[in-house]
């Protein structure tokens, strides 16, 4: 379960919802052997989480939301893996919508940043799914497909066993309207089958699919309980320590 929380909460505000979600919890007993937390916050806030959950050893874990193509140099504005890893992240979200929509972001790009994620020992969380008016047209599974064929191009089956992939609808992001369980399923199963198909069925059965688009504590067990859905990418519902920590129990 990875929360997103794109450009919202400074520091200080980082470190109120991290304390505040793992009191929320600890509370309920949580078991993070059986569900893995993520928050994903700005840049700006990494160090403060690292420190936070380093020192309270909480079994929260913690990802950026982006990384340079780049390993070091003249790239103003821009931050590498090797400073993510020294930050203690684990998860890198690649080819967020927003990335693709206001960056220019290709699948080659996308690509490229989720190999610098593994070639730096951390996992890249890789995002496809379609706007409205190819799923309009009913082209949205093939849309996502090639997605995921030009996002995973050159990987090990050890690699993308290793990688997750984020079904995101861009309809449904930050609009309150949720695909249904089903539309989720439609397309978390394709990837899967897609997955057996250029690997084979243990690295499909293996990789991690979630769903992303509006998800909330009302509606989280639903998606959760379709059988290609293995999680949540959560944007909005992730920024409240009650209502993430709700969708992290999914009950
Ligand atoms: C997201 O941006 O990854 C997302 C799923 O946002 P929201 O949950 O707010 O729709």
């Amino acid at each position: 379960m990875a929360g997103n929380w794109k450009m919202n909460m400074d520091h200080l505000e980082a470190i109120h919802l991290v304390q505040g979600l793992h009191q929320e919890l600890t509370d309920a007993n949580f078991d993070y052997t059986k569900t893995e937390v993520v928050v994903i916050p700005p840049f700006t806030d990494i160090r403060s989480v690292q420190t936070l959950v380093e020192g309270d050893e909480m079994g929260i874990k913690y990802g950026a939301q982006d990384v340079s193509v780049h390993e070091k140099g003249a790239y103003t504005g821009e931050v590498s893996a090797t400073m993510l890893k020294k930050l203690g992240v684990s998860y890198i979200v690649v080819g967020h919508s927003e990335r693709r929509e206001y960056h220019n972001e290709c699948d080659k790009k996308v690509n490229t940043k989720a190999r610098v994620a593994l070639d730096n020992g951390m996992t890249p969380i890789i995002c496809c799914g379609e706007g409205l008016e190819v799923r309009k047209a009913g082209e949205h599974v093939a849309h996502v497909l090639k997605q995921i064929d030009g996002g995973l191009e050159g990987f090990s089956a050890e690699e993308v066993a290793k990688s997750v992939i984020a079904y995101e609808p861009i309809w449904a992001i930050g609009t309150g309207e949720v695909a249904t369980p089903e539309d989720a399923q439609e397309v978390c199963a394709a990837i899967r089958v897609r997955i057996g198909e250029l690997y084979d069925a243990d690295t499909a059965a293996a990789t991690r699919i979630l769903y992303g688009g509006s998800v909330k504590s009302s509606n989280v067990a639903d998606i959760m309980a379709k059988e290609d859905v293995d999680g949540a990418l959560v944007g909005g519902a992730s920024l409240e320590a009650v209502e993430f920590s709700k969708i992290a129990r999914f009950d």
